[in-house]
């Protein structure tokens, strides 16, 4: 097979690939969304296109759907272009998703958020679709997929404020692993150095429940530092991370090796 991406293979491709025993799927869900002035809005959903891949390779017998574009990202609308979609709609596409593929007969399918604003939704959808034929499994652990990119990042010298929780070191670092002309490093500033969580927190309990909006902590829409971003560290990103999550599936799946 010279590709696991459903979408550009024939039916007949995946037909025969189901036969020779791919029977599960694994897809992302991304997001359309501001990163940056040096950024493409794409960067979650290429983040997710790259992990969903890397982590069929590993697991064997996977094939990977087409990343869900759009995302929640209510937070980010007052920058220009980025779309936001419903986190009941997210769940419906997610949905479909699942049941198309359950249909086909595929038995596991495999669930990975690569925006963080998507990871609460695939916690509350997972239970939700139990009662298909095939087994769902999502990974919803944002603080741990933060902790991989954190600890790889402190081996090449790169803090946790620095690295960022949006369009900081790693993001950046990330793309520039495998989409370097769609990142433009001669406008990457330092956005918003600090404990973020810390500060989302506090905004939370004064402001009587509004949502904290992206340019209210910082005007650029840019949580870290990405200037010292390299595709070197991008890559090891991306292996630690496929590496970590394939571990968590293949234990989730477990006597369906
Ligand atoms: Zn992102």
């Amino acid at each position: 097979m010279n590709t696991l991406r459903i979408e550009e293979m024939t039916w007949v491709q995946v037909k025969e690939a189901m036969a020779q025993g791919y029977r599960r799927v694994i897809f992302a869900l991304g997001s359309t969304e501001q990163h940056g002035p040096h950024l493409p809005l794409a960067t979650d959903t290429l983040i997710g296109d790259m992990l969903a891949l890397r982590i069929a390779e590993k697991l064997g017998n996977t094939l990977v759907a087409p990343t869900i574009r759009p995302g929640c990202s209510e937070h980010h609308m007052n920058f220009p272009g980025s779309l936001s979609i419903s986190s009941d709609l997210l769940s419906a596409l997610a949905r479909a998703y699942c049941e198309s593929l359950a249909r086909h007969g595929f038995e596991s399918l495999l669930l990975l958020p690569s925006h963080g604003g998507n990871f609460p939704v695939v916690k509350r959808i997972v239970p939700e679709l139990q009662n298909l034929s095939a087994k769902v499994i999502g990974f919803s652990n944002l603080a741990e997929f933060q902790q991989v990119i954190d600890g790889i990042a402190a081996r090449f010298g790169v803090t946790p404020s620095e690295s960022g929780a949006h369009a900081g070191c790693s993001e950046t670092s990330l793309i520039l692993a495998e989409h370097a002309d769609l990142v433009h490093m001669d406008q990457a500033q330092v956005g918003f150095i600090g404990d973020f969580i810390a500060l989302a927190q506090n905004v939370k309990a004064s402001s009587a429940g509004l949502e904290l909006r992206m340019d209210d902590i910082s005007p650029l829409g840019v949580l870290g530092d990405p200037r010292g971003a390299r595709a070197e560290l991008g890559r090891e990103l991306l292996e630690g991370l496929a590496e970590r999550l394939t571990t968590f599936y293949r234990e989730a799946l477990g006597s369906r090796p």
